[in-house]
């Protein structure tokens, strides 16, 4: 049988043609993938975010390869990640950086009681500083709070976020703070993509792991990659992924070539 070959460009993120064979060879083989950013391009409306086709109609053939996990890893809420991403059942979904998981169709509520308590509290004295501050959104995830500032001013953004920072640690002593762009996020658990990255690789018996990802958050995967895996930063920015690709779009001809290369050995 003849196939039209999807070669990735080699000129772009040279030696990735060559690892994505090499990791197709391994027996048995996670492919984690950020959404946002990375299968599905950013929206002006977060309801209208979804996988570029190519890319999806690819991650369901990886899917369906034999020794082969597809798991989607996000930053957003388990049930979020579901609706956005049209996810089989049965397809393993990781939410909020690795704190929530869906595995083998079964939702996996990864904090305790203690924990539920603690993230309620601090969500409360965040809500109080969210409405002092119009533009200033306060998102609610399951292990945590995002304060967003994507839409006030510099120096409305700092004096929220020394707000929220004060009355979340007024809340809850042992609030963990992490900033990103735009974010800072107050959560109850520092669980992180890297994370999610070794435990998957441990409950499937994983000998090699390709991972996806365009945003900070996706570094704490990248850096638990070794020999033999494959790690792809989509976009600009520091990274240490091995390789680089440009958006979105590039990552669909990575993810063809990887399909074709698993389901067929
Ligand atoms: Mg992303």
């Amino acid at each position: 049988m003849t196939e039209q070959t999807t070669h990735v460009d080699e000129s772009a993120a040279p030696g990735l043609d060559a690892a994505l064979d090499a990791l197709a060879r391994a027996g048995r083989v996670i492919v984690a993938l950020d959404f946002d950013g990375t299968l599905a391009p950013f929206a002006d409306e977060p309801s209208q975010v979804g996988a570029l086709p190519g890319s999806w109609a690819a991650v369901l053939t990886l899917h369906r390869a034999k020794d082969t996990e597809v798991v989607l890893v996000s930053g957003r809420p388990l049930g979020s990640l579901a609706a956005v991403s049209h996810a089989p059942q049965d397809m393993a979904l990781v939410g909020s950086h690795g704190v929530e998981w869906r595995v083998d169709g079964h939702d996996e509520a990864a904090l305790t009681d203690d924990e539920v308590a603690r993230v309620a509290r601090i969500g409360a004295a965040l809500d109080e500083v969210g409405a002092r501050y119009p533009g200033v959104v306060i998102e609610h995830k399951p292990a945590g709070h995002g304060v967003h500032t994507r839409r006030v001013s510099a120096e409305v953004a700092a004096q929220a976020n020394a707000d929220a920072s004060r009355a979340a640690h007024e809340a809850d002593a042992g609030v963990l703070e992490r900033g990103g762009k735009d974010i800072v996020e107050f959560a109850v658990r520092h669980v992180t993509k890297g994370d999610a990255i070794v435990r998957l690789r441990e409950l499937h018996g994983a000998d090699a792991v390709f991972f996806a990802g365009d945003d900070v958050t996706d570094e704490d995967g990248f850096r638990v990659l070794g020999d033999g895996d494959v790690g792809v930063k989509v976009g600009p920015g520091e990274t240490r992924a091995g390789f680089r690709i440009a958006d979105p779009a590039a990552l669909t001809d990575v993810l063809k070539q990887l399909a074709r290369l698993r389901a067929t050995r």
